[in-house]
């Protein structure tokens, strides 16, 4: 799904342009429109699936969109720790930076001066507020915060804030606030201590499920970054010796697929290719053949990532990126079945940088990068337009702000 498809406003497009976001994640997908129609939600959903802008974006939409008061708070985001709470108003601060949207992250640990700047901005009004529960209890208990417009409410790891023994607090924060608003409710398990609470705070939620699967432990990762007309020799150079048996080469585009088989056939490797192209008896001989060991290496479209069962892949080679997360669980998933112990190789061209760091993002953590032997000349670095870092402005009131977060975009 791409962003276009959620008749989201033009300005919040092209903040998420600047992010180098390019196609809505899993959750994103499943949780966007219903927040954009105005619906409660329960998502079970970890870091890492992109759970954050999930719900920033129908947020800062709704607050675009929806008429509201600009000397109230409009929403409220509680959060469990102090990091989060950073991080989330840089993400904010980023998807909304072509917008008039002002936020400001309140929490504990930080000094007078900023305990001075939160309770001017709570006393002023501010789109949106992301707090730890403390840190807000202690501004409540002033009196001075102004929450008779809040229409929206977010409890973000939520099962962590329950852990921590915020259940309280949550609940005196809320009291606090107007009962007509949207409640959002994002966590990463739901114990039954957490139904109680979404029993009480939500009404006739959408309840979401992203269960985003993980590859098995022993499969080894590594990906080569390197510029796109090094892929089919380094791939020659990688079957070339026999240390590999049965072999899968993943290429999204027939035409890949075709021109790798060929060059692989030249080199007199045992190769044939399998796609859309092929009749249903030539594909069925063909994965026959794999099966029996007749044949090492197969190249496919994605026609084989998902479903089909074949056992004692030592080697899967993405050619190129897979779109999304899923998809390259899905391929590399063809190897290392059951028990036994498999390897995954995957190409990332220049411009698929991007593409794989957000693959990596939804992983939780790096693909180990491997070398590519001098013989095949330079290569590029791995440097993709990394999801934003910030650390330059950390509160933000009235859009006050430093620069773009990335790119040229002027605002
Ligand atoms: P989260 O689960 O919200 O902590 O997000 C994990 C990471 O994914 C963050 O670094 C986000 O910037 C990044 N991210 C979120 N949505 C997308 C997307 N649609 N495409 C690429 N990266 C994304």
């Amino acid at each position: 799904m791409k962003f276009t498809d959620l008749g989201l406003d033009q300005r919040i497009l092209d903040g998420i342009d600047a992010m180098g976001y390019e196609t809505a994640t899993p959750v994103q997908q499943q949780v966007m429109v219903p927040i954009l129609e105005g619906k409660d939600i329960i998502a079970s959903a970890q870091t890492g699936t992109g759970k954050t802008a999930a719900f920033l974006l129908p947020l800062i939409h709704r607050l675009l969109t929806v008429p509201h008061d600009s000397n109230e708070i409009n929403a409220m985001i509680i959060v469990p720790t102090r990091e989060l709470a950073i991080q989330i108003a840089e993400g904010l601060e980023g998807l909304s930076y072509f917008t008039d949207v002002s936020s400001i992250a309140v929490y504990g640990g930080s000094g007078g001066d900023s305990f001075n700047a939160e309770k001017k901005a709570l006393t002023q009004g501010v789109d949106i507020v992301i707090c730890t529960p403390g840190r807000m209890i202690a501004h409540l208990n002033m009196g001075y915060v102004k929450l008779k417009g809040l229409k929206y409410l977010v409890l973000d790891e939520a099962d962590r804030m329950l852990d921590m023994g915020f259940n309280d607090d949550i609940m005196k924060i809320i009291s606090f606030l107007p009962k007509e608003r949207q409640n959002l409710l994002f966590s990463a398990t739901m114990p039954m201590k957490m139904r109680e609470l979404a029993r009480k705070i939500l009404r006739e939620p959408v309840e979401i499920n992203i269960a985003i699967s993980k590859p098995p432990e022993q499969i080894v990762q590594k990906a080569f970054i390197v510029y796109e007309p090094q892929k089919i020799p380094i791939i020659k150079d990688m079957l070339g010796g026999s240390k590999f048996q049965n072999v899968i080469v993943f290429c999204s585009k027939k035409q890949n697929v075709k021109q790798l088989t060929a060059e692989l056939k030249r080199a007199k490797l045992s190769a044939e290719e399998i796609h859309s192209d092929l009749d249903q008896t030539k594909r069925e001989q063909v994965l026959q053949d794999f099966r029996n060991k007749k044949l090492n290496i197969l190249v496919a479209t994605d026609i084989l990532s998902r479903g089909i069962d074949i056992e004692d892949i030592d080697l899967v080679i993405n050619f190129d990126v897979p779109n999304d997360g899923e998809d390259y669980v899905h391929r590399i998933g063809r190897t290392a079945r059951a028990a036994s112990k498999g390897t995954a190789f995957t190409l990332v061209s220049e411009k698929e940088q991007n593409k794989f760091a957000a693959i990596e993002a939804l992983l939780g953590e790096p693909v180990l990068k491997g070398t590519v032997p001098e013989e095949f000349g330079p290569t590029p670095t791995y440097n993709p337009r990394a999801p934003r870092q910030g650390g330059q402005n950390r509160r933000s009131q009235g859009n006050r702000r430093n620069g773009p977060p990335r790119g040229d975009k002027k605002k």
